[in-house]
């Protein structure tokens, strides 16, 4: 008897820790191109319920990639005020 209890594909994603990983959006900082810094809105991310880690998937990382080379216009470009807990 085998293959009873054959893992079904899980549409969850599971993080590294076993906890399970919730589907939100959110926006993210990167190193910008041209500034400081860019934003990039509606970015898909499972964060993790147990140790709260935020995982990006695979087609999600290359598109972040992607933009950090300038593949694509910013749809904005915002002055943002910058903080520093050193001082
Ligand atoms: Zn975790």
């Amino acid at each position: 008897m085998n293959g009873d209890n054959a893992r079904l594909a899980d549409a969850v994603p599971t993080c590294s820790c076993g906890g399970h990983c919730a589907q939100i959006v959110m926006t993210i900082t990167l190193p910008g191109r041209n500034a400081p810094a860019a934003l990039v809105r509606n970015v898909p991310a499972e964060v993790c319920q147990n140790c709260g880690e935020t995982q990006f998937s695979i087609p999600v990382t290359v598109r972040l990639m992607s933009l950090l080379q300038g593949s694509q216009q910013p749809e904005d470009v915002a002055i943002v005020p910058v903080y520093n807990l050193a001082k």
